[in-house]
């Protein structure tokens, strides 16, 4: 890269919006767009291959690493909060699941106050990144950059689970981004052929060639320049030094729900007194920067199959490692193409609620915690997470050091309703695997075991077992209340040029995978950058 220069548009982070943004901005040509992103090229195999997700976890090379602080509610524990860190961000280590939410979540954005975030006007930004392979319907686009597949095939376990599901009343959803989320099924995935479909991949590469666009890995945003009450620039670590890039149109940050908070914070935008604690001066007191985080807390159940038919009982012989290995390379097909969940639902702890308030992922594997070495014999997992948690977390600088790690808590389970929701969700996900459809498979439930059965007893499992299903957002949140950090243009309030796209701005958390509503929001957030640039030719003139 030459000398930092100016620039119309700095997105800062190569994640699942920032890629976006990336692309759109400099699609024309008209505008120059520097992409700044502290992780490097997404070259590692495994980001590739579906299944090397699980093992990406702990690999530094990629991801963050972060853990949060004690969580008081599950036993003091620290909760491990992996991120992304390389080209694609969190889209190139997550599970590959593609799920929106529910219609229901973006209503309710827009019943906040939030002009142009209902369904009716989100849904053309998810169909206008989507390369469905079913091709377009109502709800659906097949002429996006992003692929989102069907599972490479079936599994006789899911197609029991499916089953056990409507044996307890719960209905087959063959399509939980369709007319309605509820339901058991296969989940759809963002793979092309068997290999990831990142945003990096999807969205960036295609971008790259283009002049316009510079893309600078290792670079780490140390803070954004204001001047004037304007952001004007963005310094930034590079090759061991601090160098600053001008914006001459808007500085746009799509770090996530834990960087996103940070950089404001450390740019003097954020909570006086935890800035003023660091020595960083205060340049506007903004105290909802890094409150109202929220996360899925997640609970997994570990069964022991009958018979070696899961993923476990290939990784553990060399001889259907070798066969699993060849059937991929040869058709794309077999354990290596497996995502996190391979089939799942979206169910009502109670039949009053008018939308699932609970997830259930179905994992072709079992492991004592993710990530983890699998068992030595065949197992899965089935786990459930809350869809809609009321408690709330934050992020806080913990020094003026932008390469320290900031704190985390998201005070899980700090809610009565949480609580109730998450022992109910259990006790549901319990009858479903208990049904007639699953008895042929599941020899045993290993943990917690059929002893744990109490509402008492279940809770006691989720303060000791519960852990994050990754879905961390709304640390800068969007919103027409004066807590909100961003408007419903994703601006910073009080700040000129300054815009938020990224899971942090989400007003709730969606009601099911977060990816896809990131990209969404990565989409939207490109025409709103782009229609200010035309109303101010002047500034964003290449
Ligand atoms: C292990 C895991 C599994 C998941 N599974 C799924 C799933 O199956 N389906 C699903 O829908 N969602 C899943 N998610 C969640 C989903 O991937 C994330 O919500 C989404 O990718 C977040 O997008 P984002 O744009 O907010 O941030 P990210 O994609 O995390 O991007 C932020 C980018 O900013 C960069 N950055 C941060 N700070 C700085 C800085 N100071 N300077 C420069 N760059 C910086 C980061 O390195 C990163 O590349 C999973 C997440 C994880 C971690």
């Amino acid at each position: 890269m030459n000398e930092p220069e100016t620039y119309d548009f700095i997105v800062v982070g190569a994640g699942s919006a920032g890629c976006v943004l990336a692309d759109r901005l400099s699609a024309s040509g008209k505008h120059t767009v520097l992409l700044l992103e502290a992780g490097g090229e997404d070259k590692h195999l495994w980001i590739h291959i579906p299944i090397g997700y699980g093992k990406l976890f702990t690999d530094a090379r990629v991801n963050w690493l972060y853990q949060s602080a004690p969580e008081p509610e599950l036993n003091n524990r620290q909760i491990m909060q992996p991120r992304g860190k390389v080209l694609g961000g969190s889209s190139s280590i997550n599970g590959l699941l593609y799920v929106r939410g529910q219609r229901q979540d973006f209503d309710h954005w827009r019943q906040l106050g939030n002009v142009g975030w209902s369904y009716e006007d989100v849904l053309p930004y998810f169909k206008k990144s989507e390369a469905q392979c079913r091709g377009s319907d109502e709800f659906h686009g097949a002429e996006g950059p992003l692929s989102v597949s069907d599972q490479v095939e079936p599994h006789e376990v899911c197609e029991a689970f499916i089953r056990a599901a409507e044996e307890v009343g719960i209905p087959r959803n063959d399509d939980f981004n369709g007319a309605a989320q509820e339901g058991a099924g296969y989940f759809q995935t963002t793979m092309r052929n068997g290999r990831r479909w990142s945003t990096a991949r999807a969205y960036l590469k295609r971008a790259r060639s283009r002049a316009n666009l510079t893309v600078a890995t290792g670079a780490l945003t140390e803070r954004v320049v204001i001047e004037g009450g304007v952001a004007a620039g963005v310094q930034y670590r590079w090759h061991g030094r601090s160098v600053v890039a001008r914006a001459r149109g808007e500085v746009i940050l799509s770090a996530g729900a834990f960087g996103s908070p940070q950089i404001l914070q450390l740019s003097g935008l954020g909570p006086a007194a935890l800035l003023r604690q660091h020595g960083i001066a205060v340049l506007r007191d903004i105290p909802g920067v890094g409150s109202d985080l929220q996360d899925h807390l997640q609970v997994r159940f570990l069964y022991r199959v009958t018979r070696p038919i899961t993923v476990n009982d290939v990784v553990n012989r060399w001889d259907r490692r070798m066969w699993a290995g060849l059937r991929y390379v040869l058709f794309r097909k077999g354990p290596l193409a497996v995502s996190a969940g391979y089939a799942g639902g979206f169910f009502r702890t109670d039949p009053r609620l008018a939308s699932p308030d609970v997830q259930c992922h179905l994992l072709l594997f079992s492991a004592d915690r993710p990530g983890g070495s699998l068992h030595p014999w065949p197992g899965v997992t089935a786990s459930i997470c809350q869809l809609r948690p009321e408690s709330r977390g934050t992020l806080r600088i913990k020094s003026a050091d932008p390469a320290a790690a900031p704190e985390i808590k998201l005070n899980y389970l700090s809610t009565e309703g949480d609580k109730r929701t998450m022992v109910q969700g259990l006790q549901l996900l319990r009858r479903v695997m208990d049904a007639p459809a699953l008895k042929p498979y599941i020899a045993e439930e290993r943990d917690p075991g059929p002893s744990v059965s109490s509402d008492a007893d279940l809770l006691a499992f989720v303060r000791s077992r519960g852990t994050t299903i990754f879905h961390p957002t709304s640390s800068c949140r969007m919103g027409i209340d004066d807590a909100a950090v961003v408007d419903p243009e994703l601006r910073v309030k009080g700040v000129g040029r300054l815009r938020v796209a990224d899971a942090s701005v989400m007003p709730t958390v969606v009601s099911g995978n977060t990816n896809a509503a990131c990209i969404m929001i990565g989409e939207k957030c490109s025409d709103l950058v782009l229609r200010d640039a035309e109303a101010r030719p002047r500034a964003s003139a290449a």
